[in-house]
């Protein structure tokens, strides 16, 4: 019987531990212990239920074309409960001199694919309305090296379209910053698209033409009772014995082919180690014996991010625009990123006669925010929203969430780093590593990185793969 260690109860260690889960019910002979910090599994997946509305402290959905989370909650038994945003009823807006602007139609990220609209749009500039129409002439060129999504969106659009879109996407869904990210690491799909046809444009046209025929799935996908449902249902689907909460590993050592792991005062043997921490942490597990290994991983930054969550009444859903929400970029000098409002983004998040907002906070270049109490920074995100939306009424429920170093931040050379890494990984037996700092922050990567891990630690252990998930 082979033993292995997983260390970390997000939706990573969860979907490696699963996938071990899988192997044994098949018959193969290993054993798992997954070890969490905290009383919490699922990490930053948390979902609470309050008054008829679905609040989500962290991830509220993973994108649909991203299909491991989705297969994954299919072999749970959830195909049933799989729901899809009601794209239509997708608008974004962006906040330019204190008023929500709509992106027009047909954009995809930062790229415009509807030139009328895009012309009659008050988003942009004329000048950078002409760089757009201009951007359609671009013919392919040689594959360049890695660079800033700054840069890659500035050579195609100008730096108004970094600074009204780019920058606050993705400090939306990174916490990031568009001036330290890198293209290739983020959004390889573009530099792909530009490395094929030039245009990003005209890239995204023959896309869509070439699919035309099957249908448009929704953009997002979740849970009817919220992304908690998938990390329950994989908990009760797990060996309950193997899972140690309130137990954080201190100390991992390789030796005699196997690993010591010491957490509680305890130091049990295993035969493999899957760290499913973030990076930062899987470093200083490592640096007494992988030093080298340990000072590639402490290179990958991490940055922390805050959610508000707030319920209003009737009066205040009918007063809302209508969309999905909106991006804030920095140059209005707010301290919100973006905002969702939640009731328009999925169906059944909140009963009629609600209005369920989520206001995004931090990222990296507003670390300090999380050292505010809670009440300060509720008391800033309502004063914002009173500039942005004359929101004056008095919210029903409040709460206000802070994630600590959570979100890895992929910034140029994040790949070449990748293979560093992975070059040092293989050296150490039976050691792998899953999580977000890796190759995709989204909770459809991390189910991905997870089950990836466990494959690897099986094969490491000379078992056969009984099962595969990431074909
Ligand atoms: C506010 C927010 C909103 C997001 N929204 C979306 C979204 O809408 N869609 C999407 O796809 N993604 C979203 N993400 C990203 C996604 O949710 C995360 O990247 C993903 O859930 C990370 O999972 P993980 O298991 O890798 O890490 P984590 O969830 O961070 O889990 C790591 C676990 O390791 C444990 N741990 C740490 N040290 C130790 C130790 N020494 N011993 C034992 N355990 C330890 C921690 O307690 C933690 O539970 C969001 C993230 C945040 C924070």
């Amino acid at each position: 019987m082979k033993r292995i260690a997983i260390i970390g109860g997000g939706i990573s260690g969860l979907s490696a531990a699963f996938a071990l889960e899988e192997h044994r019910r098949a018959g193969i002979p290993v054993q798992y212990v997954l070890y969490e910090a905290s009383p919490h599994l699922g990490g930053v997946v948390v979902t609470e239920q309050v008054q008829g509305c679905v609040v989500e402290a962290g991830p509220d959905s993973f994108l649909t074309e991203k299909r491991w989370a989705a297969d994954l909650c299919r072999r749970l038994g959830l195909g049933d409960q799989l729901i899809g945003s009601n794209d239509s009823a997708r608008k974004t807006y962006i906040l330019i001199n204190g008023r929500l602007v709509g992106i027009p139609d047909g954009l995809t990220f930062m790229v415009p694919t509807r030139l009328v609209a895009t012309a009659l749009s008050p988003l942009f500039s004329l000048r950078t309305k002409m760089r757009i129409a201009g951007e359609w002439l671009r013919r392919p060129g040689e594959a360049s090296t890695d660079e800033t999504v700054a840069a890659f969106v500035e050579r195609h659009y100008g730096p108004e379209m970094v600074e009204r879109l780019a920058d606050p996407l993705l400090a939306g869904v990174y916490g990031g910053d568009a001036s330290c990210l890198s293209m290739r690491a983020v959004l390889p799909r573009f530099v792909e698209m530009e490395h094929k046809h030039g245009s990003l444009g005209r890239a995204i046209l023959a896309a869509r033409k070439s699919s035309q025929s099957s249908p448009v799935p929704p953009l997002f996908t979740s849970l009817k009772g919220g992304m908690q449902k998938m990390v329950d249902t994989l908990v009760a689907n797990l060996d309950s014995s193997s899972l140690r909460r309130s137990l954080a590993v201190g100390k991992i050592q390789s030796e005699n082919s196997g690993w010591t792991v010491s957490a509680g005062g305890q130091a049990d043997r295993y035969d493999g180690a899957i760290l499913a921490v973030p990076a930062a942490t899987a470093s200083k597990l490592l640096c007494s014996q992988q030093p080298d290994l340990a000072s590639e991983l402490r290179g990958i930054q991490y940055t922390s991010s805050a959610t508000v969550a707030m319920i209003y009444d009737q009066d205040v859903r009918q007063s809302l625009p209508r969309g999905f929400g909106f991006l804030v970029p920095r140059s209005e000098g707010k301290r919100m990123l973006a905002c969702t409002f939640v009731h328009n983004k999925f169906p059944n998040r909140a009963p009629d006669g609600r209005a369920l907002i989520r206001c995004f906070l931090g990222g990296s270049r507003d670390e300090p925010i999380l050292e505010l109490a809670d009440d300060e920074i509720l008391r800033l995100v309502r004063e914002e929203l009173r500039l942005i939306l004359r929101l004056t009424s008095e919210p029903l429920f409040t709460r206000v969430y802070k994630w600590r170093g959570v979100m890895a931040q992929y910034n140029v050379g994040h790949l070449e780093r990748l293979e560093r890494v992975e070059r040092l990984r293989r050296q150490v037996p039976g050691l792998s590593l899953a999580g977000n700092g890796y190759r995709g922050i989204g909770v459809s990567d991390c189910v991905r990185s997870g089950q990836e891990a466990a494959e690897q630690v099986v094969a490491n252990a000379g078992l056969a793969p009984a099962l595969r998930h990431t074909d």
